[in-house]
């Protein structure tokens, strides 16, 4: 089995579990970044959740990204502001926005040490027709209020240490973005949730959910749970429990691999449209390079695909493509590879639902999901208490025209 930098060297205790209780009065299934976020607010609400998952912590698409944490869709904003229309598309990057900024807040708020490191995002343009879009974007972002700002190749090149391949024309900065640890997000996260109250269950496999005289009963693999309210935040997995998310929601493998340590060069993420899925990375702390995407070389752009594998098509483009960006690192030793389950919808944006009185579902964060989980999650949160979704979050309902289409291909 592979295993991720962030679960290799999660260096943490384990957290406290209980046996799996047969009632809760709220339960979250799923310990990602999401399900952590939402089991905090709930407990600081006074309402300490039940959280459940299938492995452990981090298991799903948290422990095996990118560690980004950067504002902004999953889409490029002029291709979502063509596919949703400009006003919904400045109201979801504002949702991000806030997102991103609210997690910042709560990681200082609850003292979560995560390597968190808010030095903003470099997406790099290879050649002109690049930079031009990168132009457009910047100045939409601007027009709309939004903090970006577009870098000629010198400039790129004074914020890397290291000689920028010959390709790279320029680079589109988000400076409202940053870096983190994920295993160590969602450990903190759940950390501070179990010490407001949250009970804490790993090893559950929740199979289906069915109400009963107005409580809800969740069917797993080790019994039931009897509930008032549920929040299913299973991401890719969605459709296996909620059958209507099946089609909406489609598991997409993402493959990352991370180099031996270097000399510090770059302190802010980066980005880069090597191969039309795009590519994603950090340099890490401890030196190492992160480094993933090049899904467009895999048969059907590893859609299905099995996570916990890697492809060598896939692998090898990520390595050339890091050369690429980095002439220096090109054949630079490699410490490790893994994959993880993203979780697509057709228009890139997550699903957040209310099947049933009490029961709440989100998911399909087509890889982009950190800027969401703290906003998505505190508005889950309080929707368990009102018995309703806000009207902040109504731009994310299933009933939205985009969610038809082919999933995965481009992006
Ligand atoms: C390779 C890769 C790179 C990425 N890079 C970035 C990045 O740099 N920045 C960014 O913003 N986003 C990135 N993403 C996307 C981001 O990781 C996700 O959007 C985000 O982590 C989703 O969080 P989540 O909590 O919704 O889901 P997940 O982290 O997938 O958590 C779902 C949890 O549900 C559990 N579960 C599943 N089914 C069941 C069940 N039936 N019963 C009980 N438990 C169940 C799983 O075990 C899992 O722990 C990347 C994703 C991948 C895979």
């Amino acid at each position: 089995m592979l295993i991720s930098h962030w679960h290799a060297t999660l260096d943490r205790p384990p957290l406290p579990v209980i046996d799996l209780p047969t009632t809760a009065e709220v339960v979250v299934v799923g310990a990602g970044v999401v399900g952590a976020a939402t089991a905090l607010w709930l407990a600081r609400a006074g309402l300490p959740p039940l959280v459940i998952d299938r492995h452990g912590p981090a298991a799903g698409a948290t422990g095996n990204n990118g560690g980004l944490l950067s504002a902004g869709l999953a889409e490029n904003y002029l291709a979502a502001t063509a596919r949703h229309g400009q006003v919904a598309a400045r109201e979801l990057y504002a949702l991000s926005l806030a997102g991103q900024r609210l997690l910042v807040e709560l990681i200082e708020q609850e003292q979560i040490d995560c390597d968190l490191r808010l030095h903003g995002n470099l997406n790099f343009a290879l050649g002109e027709a690049q930079l031009t879009i990168a132009a457009a974007t910047v100045s939409a972002l601007q027009a709309d209020g939004f903090p970006a700002a577009l870098l000629d190749r010198d400039a790129a090149q004074e914020m890397v240490g290291i000689p920028l391949g010959a390709a790279v024309t320029g680079a589109r900065l988000n400076p409202a973005a940053g870096t983190l640890h994920s295993g160590k997000l969602v450990h903190g996260l759940l950390a501070a949730a179990h010490r407001y109250g949250a009970r804490l269950s790993w090893g559950v496999t929740v199979q289906r959910i069915a109400t009963d005289a107005g409580r809800l009963r969740l069917i797993t693999d080790r019994g039931e749970i009897t509930a008032a309210a549920a929040i299913i935040a299973i991401n890719a997995w969605s459709g296996e429990v909620l059958p209507e998310l099946a089609s909406h929601i489609k598991l997409v493998r993402g493959q990352v691999l991370c180099t031996a340590p270097v000399a510090p060069f770059i302190a802010c993420g980066f980005g880069a449209s090597l191969t039309p899925t795009g590519e994603y990375g950090q340099q890490l702390p401890t030196g190492q390079v992160l480094f993933g995407g090049c899904r467009a070389v895999a048969p059907n752009h590893d859609v299905g695909a099995l996570p916990g594998e890697v492809s060598p098509e896939v692998q090898n483009a990520i390595e050339a493509g890091l050369g690429r960006l980095f002439p220096t690192l090109a054949g630079i030793a490699i410490e490790r590879r893994w994959s993880g389950a993203m979780a697509f919808t057709a228009d890139y944006l997550p699903i957040v639902t209310h099947p049933a009185p009490g029961l709440f579902a989100v998911g399909g964060f087509s890889g982009h999901g950190m800027p969401f989980a703290a906003i998505i999650g505190r508005h889950l949160a309080e929707a368990v208490q009102t018995g309703a979704l806000p009207s902040a979050l109504a731009l994310l309902g299933m009933e939205r025209a985009t969610l038809e289409g082919v999933i995965g291909h481009t992006l």
